[in-house]
């Protein structure tokens, strides 16, 4: 079931000349991860607010569970959780307070008990009591992404939720998303990350200067664009390699003469990375 879906939708930000979002289509199942993945500066964040309601001058359609965004009420926000790139924290109050103020702004009754489990989660269980100010960036954004899920919501938007964290705790959101969606929420997930977007996401568009260049499976996109390879080692002492393109090997001469070589020492096939294959279709990459 096509939970949102958007259609045609151009945005300029007031007073700039240049459209920032040009013609911008695509669908997102319920109970998918659905991936942005592009450089800065392609216009992931603004489509992001846009679908959550913030930025409201745009043309073209963008409709949630079939109703237009423009038109949508405050129940929406009980539905849908949020983070944003940029946290945004009450410095002056403690981490649990910070999610207590959040939670009194949702019908949902949450339980403190919750809230300190969802802290727990993010590895933020020994800082509850800290003052955020103290906060450093990383665990700014853990909390911020904990606040996303206070009330349990069905759509879930991120926007770069494992930026500035080490590789421990960006795993460990990475698991937290990859939970919500066997739980069957739906996730827009913003990021220039390829590896987050490929091992995560269940379809990626790929978006540069405000287009979508490409929306497909990260699986497909790696093997219709991706140039696959066969790399052979062989060699006593000196170890010496080739590489070959996955093309008519068994009547490549030259493959067959080495992997029949005397002192053959490994065959490696190599898919293509989501990264190469971005390069190759939008002639950009990602950073
Ligand atoms: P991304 O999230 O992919 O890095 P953004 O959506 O933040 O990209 O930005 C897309 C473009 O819009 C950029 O050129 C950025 O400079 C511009 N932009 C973002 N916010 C504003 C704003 N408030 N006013 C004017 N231009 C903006
Ligand atoms: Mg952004």
């Amino acid at each position: 079931m096509t939970l949102i879906e958007v259609n045609k939708l151009n945005f300029s930000y007031h007073g700039t000349d240049e459209a920032t979002l040009r013609d911008i289509s695509f669908n997102i199942e319920k109970g998918e991860i659905f991936g942005f993945l592009g450089p800065s500066g392609a216009g992931k964040s603004t489509t992001q607010k846009i679908l959550i309601g913030i930025l409201k001058n745009y043309t073209g359609s963008v409709k949630i569970d079939g109703i237009e965004i423009n038109k949508v009420d405050k129940s929406y926000y009980e539905k849908i959780g949020i983070s944003f790139e940029l946290p945004n924290h009450f410095l002056k109050l403690t981490a649990i307070e910070n999610m207590q103020y959040f939670s009194s702004l949702y019908s949902k009754k949450i339980d403190k008990s919750d809230i300190m489990k969802l802290l727990e989660k993010v590895g933020l269980k020994d800082d509850v009591d800290t003052l955020v100010s103290n906060f450093s960036k990383g665990m700014k954004n853990r909390l911020n992404f904990a606040r996303a899920l206070l009330h349990d919501p069905d759509i879930l938007f991120l926007d770069e939720p494992t930026a500035g964290l080490d590789p421990v705790n960006a795993k460990n959101i990475m698991n937290i998303i990859d939970t919500k969606r066997k739980e069957g929420k739906t996730i827009f997930l913003c990021t220039h990350d390829m590896m987050i977007a490929d091992l995560l996401c269940d379809r990626v568009a790929f978006i540069t200067a405000g287009e979508i260049n490409i929306t497909d499976k990260p699986k497909s996109l790696k093997i219709k664009h991706g140039k696959r390879t066969v790399i052979v080692e062989y060699g006593n002492g000196a170890v010496e390699r080739q590489e070959f393109e996955i093309n008519n090997l068994g009547e490549n001469k030259d493959f067959i003469r080495l992997i029949n070589h005397q002192y053959l020492l490994t065959i490696h096939s190599q898919e293509a990375s989501l990264s190469d294959v971005f390069i190759n279709v939008t002639g950009r990459d990602l950073t």
